[in-house]
């Protein structure tokens, strides 16, 4: 049967054991947002969601745009904001230019919980630490390549990366940010840039 978790498949085919080692890093990144959650008392998708709060500007701040960041409907973000709320993490104040929709930010202690919350994967890059930086080099350029595809084909919603960017060109093998007015090493190519805006 044709599956990348098909063992006689994976002995065949790099790219099945690839899908299967990527399965293992989701896994291990299930297991520490858990027991965050756990340490917490929030679920995981509230501290998902504070963590988002934590970093992105607030026309990002709104269900909407949070439901398609997370892969969800606005029914299940409204439910966990309407618990953070009730727990005092987040406030909601009305759009100014959008008047249907509400912005969701912080209180002080919801910030101070996304702080500690926001170092849930540090176990993750550690490990990372110990590559040479070609091998860092060659890894983040590969995941961009796969999250950029997985955008393509419909898998994952909202990517604020170069890849996708109308500010982004590539010739001559050298990509080019036409915001900053500057090439773009592959290290310096952003997975979320605060100056995305999407290609049409
Ligand atoms: S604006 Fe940001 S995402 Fe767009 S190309 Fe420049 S660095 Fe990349």
């Amino acid at each position: 049967m044709a599956s990348p978790f098909n063992l006689r498949q994976q002995e065949q085919k790099i790219e099945s054991k690839i899908v299967v080692a990527l399965e293992r890093v989701s896994e291990a990144f299930r297991v520490l947002l858990w027991n965050e959650s756990k340490e917490s008392t929030l679920s995981p998708i509230q501290i998902q969601l504070l963590i988002f709060l934590l970093f992105h500007s607030e026309e990002k701040c709104k269900v909407s745009y949070l439901a398609q960041e997370f892969n969800m409907t606005k029914a299940t973000i409204s439910d966990s904001v309407r618990t953070m709320l009730g727990k005092g993490l987040v406030v909601k104040t009305s759009d100014s230019v959008d008047t249907r929709s509400f912005i969701i930010s912080l209180t002080t202690e919801g910030k101070a919980v996304a702080k500690k919350a926001s170092s849930f994967a540090n176990a993750i890059e550690k490990p990372l630490n110990k590559l040479s930086d070609e091998q860092k080099q060659t890894m983040l350029s590969s995941l961009l390549k796969l999250i950029h595809e997985l955008n393509q084909a419909g898998i994952i919603t909202i990517q604020r990366m170069c890849f996708s960017c109308a500010h982004h060109q590539f010739s001559d093998g050298t990509h080019y940010c036409n915001l900053l007015k500057s090439k773009l090493a592959n290290e310096d190519l952003r997975l979320d840039c605060t100056e995305h805006q999407l290609a049409g």
